[in-house]
């Protein structure tokens, strides 16, 4: 119902423009052209009407009436109007309101209708005069003008019911244009109706198009919250989404699924459907309360809350703030996709690089100072703490760390966050290490830290490690951090394993497996390298004596352990930078960077000593001793060899267990 027909009871008859009944008369193409100004002159009514006019008919009857008082009327006049039944008109009857008055103009107004045509009835009073009222083109009765006049002759009587006849004409006249002016308010209305529906599908379609061209979740949905709130000023929005979704937008909220507060919205989130309904608020005005669900092809993502004053929604408000939400739904959906699938090709993309660069080094320690550095930058971490599990002390050993009081500390497999990462083989994100309170750590307390992030370094199923990063503001770490450090961390762990490898293997080939001394290559290569650097260096060749008989007399196996026995009391007399070698058989080498052959005759004295009071069974070694400096005149691994070597002969020539030191020719 329009609102002009709601404020106005007597208004019953609405013209419907879609419907049948009000005819339009068939025209021909010419006569269209020509009657298309005139078109409201060809509308009519139909006896289908004739039931929904009475009202229409009364409000025609009193205009007429007020008309009629300013014509003068040749006689007194007493006026009625009955509609299609011949039922008398109410208000405005001029009509003696006595019994036999109102029978005869009943009586007068049913002949009327049954012959279509005037009629007249005459009494002792005087007469009274009944014309009917026809519809425009169909020419069918829809109401009855009559009138009762004083006696008069026959002249008289046929000259009143022309001025009837004429009245009835201008009453008929006061209809259409009451029913002409009905119409057009009405059509305005559809009109403005369409005008509105048009402006809301219109709206609809601009944000469609917006939100499809939106990549970016939070743009998609302030995007929708200014749409409403330009369509509907008087609404209040909200939004409540299901996950964690963190947006800058204060109008966004989380929709809490065990609170009884969003009842309704929780509902409409269940159920994935709009609902709706009226409450009363504090100001006495109706408000209605909307939640639209925010429904993707692959579920809901929260509930659009809407309360806005009852009179500004209409159903296609309804219908529109549904499609509102299905269209924001599916925008999400896309918006948080593409945010995905860009958080996986740059979490590809890092991982691509960190491990090209992480393998570019098998250097261990570039390798923990290397992910240190990246895991630092990349999750924007205050502190960051490697360490790895000494297979020797089953202790955590800190391998790289930003936090000098930590970097050369052990710690117990069960201690701090490593060790819970350790137990657990899962990584950990805490978002408030003041608030935990279970576990104490040294990172966290040394650095004030209260946001931490902590995976374990996991190599063939194998714990082998721990990484954590911290930061001393709370909740800093997102989840998608968390993941992204455990997917990071596996890949850490397989560099270290490598690298760990290539330096086991890099120490077997550097080292002699028997007695756990420095192969001869390496001590070769590492002469040639302090030659160049260093001042100068002294060798010492350390030869067991009469080994043969040894092994001879004890068997090969004992003389394998005298060689280790040997060869740790020169390990153990050595200081930490000189390199003990084997060079070849029961023959070993001491090279001491620096040392000139006195301080070298020291050395190999205390190993030729401790040797023959420390060997079980007892063995004796002869030791020849060179030494290089810049006034050497020939400067050579070689050459240094080759004195050393003729100084043990020597030794050996002169009755064993001594000590020789060897000089170049010319001295
Ligand atoms: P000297 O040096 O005093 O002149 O006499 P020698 O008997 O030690 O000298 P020679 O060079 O003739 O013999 C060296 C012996 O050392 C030969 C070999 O059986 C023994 N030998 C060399 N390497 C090993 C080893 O790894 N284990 C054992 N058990 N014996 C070894
Ligand atoms: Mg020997
Ligand atoms: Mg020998």
């Amino acid at each position: 119902m329009t609102k002009q027909s709601r404020d106005d009871p007597t208004q019953s008859f609405k013209p419907n423009i879609s419907s049948t009944s009000i005819s339009l008369p068939h025209l021909t193409e010419g006569e269209e052209q020509e009657d298309q100004i005139n078109w409201l002159g060809l509308l009519d009514i139909t006896s289908y009407d004739f039931p929904y006019i009475a009202s229409l008919l009364q409000t025609a009857y009193a205009d007429w009436l007020v008309e009629m008082t300013d014509v003068p009327a040749p006689c007194p006049v007493e006026w009625f109007a009955t509609d299609f039944k011949g039922e008398l008109l109410k208000p405005g009857t001029t009509y003696p309101e006595n019994e036999r008055a109102l029978d005869i103009a009943t009586e007068v107004a049913q002949a009327c209708l049954i012959r279509r045509d005037v009629a007249t009835s005459t009494s002792g009073t005087g007469h009274c005069i009944a014309v009917p009222i026809v519809t425009r083109h169909t020419k069918e009765v829809f109401a009855v003008l009559g009138c009762q006049i004083a006696n008069m002759d026959e002249a008289g009587i046929s000259f009143a019911q022309g001025w009837v006849k004429m009245a009835a004409g201008y009453f008929r006249t006061c209809f259409y244009k009451r029913f002409e002016s009905l119409f057009v308010l009405d059509l305005l209305q559809v009109q403005k109706q369409a005008k509105r529906e048009e402006y809301r599908r219109s709206i609809l379609f601009q944000v469609v198009q917006k939100l499809h061209d939106q990549i970016d979740v939070d743009s998609v949905l302030t995007e929708v919250f200014e749409r409403i709130a330009g369509m509907y000023p008087g609404a209040k929005v909200e939004l409540l989404m299901s996950q964690d979704h963190l947006s800058r937008d204060p109008r966004v909220k989380s929709l809490q699924l065990q609170g009884e507060r969003d009842h309704m919205c929780v509902r409409a989130f269940m159920e994935g459907r709009m609902l709706r309904t009226e409450k009363r608020g504090k100001d006495d005005n109706t408000y209605l309360e909307i939640a639209a669900p925010l429904v993707g092809k692959q579920g809901v993502y929260g509930v659009f809350h809407l309360v806005m004053p009852r009179e500004e929604v209409e159903e296609v408000d309804l219908q529109l703030i549904g499609m509102l939400a299905d269209t924001a739904g599916s925008a999400f959906e896309n918006a948080k996709l593409y945010e995905q699938s860009n958080l996986l090709v740059s979490e590809l993309r890092l991982i691509n690089e960190l491990t090209k660069r992480l393998n570019q080094s098998l250097r261990l320690k570039e390798v923990f100072k290397f992910a240190t550095e990246e895991l630092l930058s990349i999750f924007r971490a205050e502190y960051c703490c490697i360490s790895q599990i000494d297979k020797d002390s089953d202790f955590f050993e800190i391998m790289a760390c930003n936090i000098p009081s930590l970097s050369k500390e052990n710690f117990p497999k069960d201690y701090g966050f490593s060790g819970l990462v350790f137990s657990t083989r899962e990584p950990i994100i805490l978002s408030d290490y003041k608030a935990y309170g279970n576990i104490t750590s040294r990172l966290m307390d040394e650095t004030g830290a209260r946001s931490l992030i902590a995976a374990p370094l996991v190599v063939r199923g194998e714990v082998i490690g721990a990484i954590m990063l911290a930061h001393r503001e709370d909740r800093f770490f997102s989840y998608e951090n968390y993941r992204l450090l455990q997917v990071l961390s596996s890949h850490i762990g397989l560099a270290i394993a490598n690298a760990s490898l290539h330096a086991e293997v890099q120490r077997m080939a550097n080292h002699d497996m028997l007695t756990e001394l420095y192969a001869r290559r390496y001590l070769d290569d590492r002469i040639q390298e302090l030659m160049k650097r260093d001042e100068g260096g002294s060798l010492i060749i350390v030869d067991i004596d009469l080994f043969k008989q040894v092994n001879d007399t004890y068997g090969h196996q004992a003389g394998d352990k005298i060689l280790k026995q040997v060869c740790s009391i020169i390990k153990s007399t050595v200081r930490k930078t000189d390199i003990a070698a084997r060079w070849g058989g029961e023959e070993l080498a001491i090279y001491l960077p620096g040392a000139d052959v006195h301080s070298g005759y020291q050395i190999a004295e205390t190993i030729r000593l401790r040797v023959a009071m420390e060997t079980e069974p007892q063995v004796t070694v002869s030791c020849g001793i060179a030494e290089w400096n810049h006034d050497s005149e020939k400067i050579s691994v070689e050459s240094l060899f080759y004195l050393a070597d003729m100084a043990l002969y020597e030794a050996k020539k002169n009755g064993r267990n001594r000590t020789v030191i060897g000089f170049p020719p010319n001295e």
